[in-house]
Formats: C-alpha cells, sequence, structure tokens
C-alpha cells in the first residue's frame, strides 16, 4: 500500500501503452540480442558544430547565469520572427507575437491551462501526439477525438464534428507535417480550418514541429500564411527536429497576441524562461544559412528511400513521407498494432512503435522512425525478409 494516492487527473491518465513494450525490449536485449531501435522520434545526429560552439561562448557570460525572463530574450524573440518571415513571409512584433518555449512539448502542454475551463471541448487528432489530450485532461477539458483516416490523406473530416461539440469547444488542436502519420496539410485544409474555427470562435493551435523536415523540396505552410488567421492562431515551433536540438530544450510559440499573452501568463507563474545561453545558440541556429537543415533532410531523405522501397518489396504498403522522419505502416493481416511490434521485436530485435500507443484510430499501424543510419535500416529489412509475417 503507497502512504499518497495520487491526484485525480494522474490516476485518469491513459495507460501507458508502451509498458509491455520496455519490459519486453529489456527481455530481448538480456538475451544478447543486436537491437535495431527505430521506435523513438529521437534524431541520431548530433547537434552542428557552430551551434554547439555558440552555446560554448554564450555559457561563459556571466549575465546567461541569471533568471531569464519567462518570455524569451529580445534578441531570440527578434531572431525568430525574422526566421518566421524569411521561411513563411509571415509578419511578427516580436514583443507580443512571440514567446519562446522550453521546447514545443512545453507550450503545448501549458497552453490549455490558459484558455480551458472544466467542461470544455478540445479537438484533438487520433492518432496524435499525446500531449494534446493530456494537456486538455490536465487542464479540465474534455477531448472530442478527431480520427485521421488514410482515406483522407489523414487530415480530420471538420463535416463529421457534431454542431453540439463545437458548440462547447475552445481549442482545436492541429498538427503539419504530422506525427505519426507523415501527412501533410494543403492550403485547402488550413482555409477550412480557419473558416470552422471563426463560424465557431475556435482557437487554432497549430504545432508546426516538423515544419522543416520535409522532402524533395515541397516546403510545409505555415497556417499563419492565411489572411487573417492571426485573429485566432497560434503556432508552435521547435528547434529540436530542425537542428538536432531535441536535448537542449528550446522552440516558441508565435501568432495571436492575446493567444501568446495567455499562455505567457501560465510560464510566469511555472517557469524562469529557457536558459538564456540555449537562447543564444538558438539564435545561431535561427540566423544560420540553410545549410544544416538541407543536410538533415537529406539524411532522413536517403534513409525513407531505403526504407519504403524495401518494405513494398516485403509486401507492405507504407504511407509514403512527404515531411517527418516517420514511416506509416499498416500491419499485416492477422496481427494487431501491438502483435506485429511484438513479433518483430521478439523475432528480429527492430523496436517500432504501435499505432494504438497514438490513440484508438492508430489501431492497425505501427511508425517506423527514421533515426538509425542506411545500414542498420537495411539490416533492418533483410531481418524481416528472413522471418517473415
Ligand atoms: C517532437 C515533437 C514535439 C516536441 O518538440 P520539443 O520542442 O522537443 O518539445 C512536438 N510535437 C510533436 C508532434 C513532436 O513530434
Amino acid at each position: 500500500m503507497s502512504r499518497f494516492s495520487l491526484s485525480a487527473r494522474i490516476k485518469a491518465l491513459p495507460p501507458y501503452l508502451f509498458a509491455e513494450l520496455d519490459r519486453k525490449k529489456e527481455e530481448v536485449r538480456a538475451r544478447g540480442v543486436d537491437i535495431i531501435d527505430l521506435g523513438v522520434g529521437d534524431p541520431d545526429r548530433p547537434t552542428p558544430k557552430f551551434i554547439v560552439d555558440r552555446m560554448k561562448r554564450e555559457a561563459a557570460v556571466p549575465a546567461n547565469h541569471q533568471y531569464p525572463s519567462y518570455e524569451g530574450l529580445p534578441e531570440f524573440r527578434a531572431a525568430a520572427a525574422k526566421w518566421c518571415r524569411r521561411r513563411f513571409n509571415v509578419s511578427l512584433d516580436p514583443s507580443s507575437e512571440v514567446v519562446a518555449l522550453i521546447g514545443t512539448k512545453e507550450g503545448i502542454a501549458h497552453f490549455p491551462l490558459a484558455f480551458v475551463n472544466p467542461g470544455d471541448v478540445v479537438l484533438v487528432p487520433d492518432p496524435g501526439y499525446p500531449v494534446f489530450h493530456i494537456a486538455t485532461m490536465f487542464a479540465g477539458g474534455k477531448s472530442h477525438f478527431m480520427p485521421l483516416l488514410r482515406e483522407n490523406g489523414f487530415l480530420p473530416d471538420l463535416d463529421a464534428i457534431p454542431r453540439s461539440v463545437l458548440a462547447k469547444t475552445k481549442i482545436l488542436f492541429i498538427n503539419y507535417p504530422n506525427n505519426p502519420t507523415s501527412a501533410v496539410a494543403d492550403r485547402k485544409f488550413f482555409r477550412k480550418v480557419l473558416g470552422l474555427a471563426e463560424e465557431h470562435n475556435l482557437i487554432v493551435a497549430h504545432d508546426a514541429a516538423y515544419s522543416e523536415i520535409y522532402f524533395d523540396g515541397n516546403r510545409p505552410m505555415s497556417i499563419l500564411e492565411l489572411p487573417g488567421a492571426k485573429k485566432r492562431c497560434i503556432e508552435f515551433h521547435s528547434l529540436s527536429k530542425t537542428y538536432n536540438m531535441t536535448g537542449w530544450r528550446i522552440g516558441f510559440a508565435v501568432g495571436n497576441l492575446e493567444l501568446v499573452a495567455g499562455l505567457g501568463k501560465v510560464k510566469t507563474n511555472v517557469d524562469s524562461g529557457a536558459f538564456q545561453a540555449v537562447q543564444g545558440a538558438g539564435i545561431e541556429a535561427m540566423e544560420s544559412d540553410d545549410e544544416a537543415t538541407d543536410s538533415i533532410r537529406r539524411t532522413y531523405q536517403d534513409r525513407r528511400d531505403v526504407l519504403v522501397p524495401g518494405l513494398r518489396a516485403l509486401g507492405l504498403d507504407p504511407v509514403f513521407p512527404k515531411a517527418t522522419f516517420y514511416v506509416w505502416i499498416p500491419v499485416p493481416k492477422g496481427y494487431t498494432s501491438a502483435s506485429f511490434c511484438a513479433h518483430l521485436l521478439e523475432k528480429t530485435g527492430i523496436v517500432t512503435t504501435p499505432g494504438s500507443g497514438f490513440g484508438k484510430s492508430g489501431e492497425g499501424y505501427v511508425r517506423i522512425a527514421l533515426t538509425k543510419g542506411k545500414g542498420r535500416i537495411r539490416e533492418a529489412l533483410s531481418r524481416m525478409r528472413k522471418v517473415g509475417f
């Protein structure tokens, strides 16, 4: 018996679907199997050297050893605004329309606390990044899940959301390029989102963490490119995937000034902002030419072009990723997400992520991350070929 009972909100958390998989992974590893971990969405390459070098210099500056301001250094916010201008041709006032984040996850997790009251509905993609739903729960809101189906290009069917739900909805979360499906949204979809939001007075919160991990030269857009989007949209950006900086914890949110200020209100009361030296390194990254990110994109694209044809040769029908570093794959007949992952792990030592871990509509899929080199990807394919399914 434990002495302290957990809060209702922690007890209400969805079961951790990867616990069984983690246990199995350790068991297989203990047997001495050479594990190929294609599960985690964490870049395998180091942060580019010029960013690390700037960090070393910034770390030595005494002013950076003190508390940062929660909203971010003016220079960091200016660099973020300039980056958005260069990349999306979107103009932002750095002092009111940009807030620095300790990673996009932090911003998304805190955002509903600023705008959701108990009983309010939040529209959440399914499958989706788990933080959208958890953050909604922590704020006392209710998630209404929007299924992302292959026949709709993994875009939610906005017309299928009941009007009674929309009447109670405060926030609509979307995430393109999408984790875990790798789908990209076009202008027509974003327009439709904005139209619906205008009609029902919704806040649109767009997670753009993968905006720079795109392939074949097709650059995804920002929802803020749409006229009028700044009236009700906030967009979350991350340096994690763009510059291989997941461990540094730095990102930013941009958009409507009331939404940015609301998030800032939560942040002033919870954290004291990102380490200023890290913000300096972030400025270095955002002000650099695109060479570092070009090379990151090329790396994933090369890996994709090994993995996807290899999976097809095995009789699988993966979604062809236009962006992100994920491949979303329907499981073969006779398997569930979990049983296919377990099969691959036990028989081949390959770690994948069951789609069911991202929501009900993720059942029937597994996600493979392109976060290992081509040699390891080829090795994984050859093991799968030997074992079959
Ligand atoms: C990786 C990821 C994030 C988190 O980014 P951080 O800036 O590292 O917190 C946010 N959203 C999605 C969908 C992600 O996959």
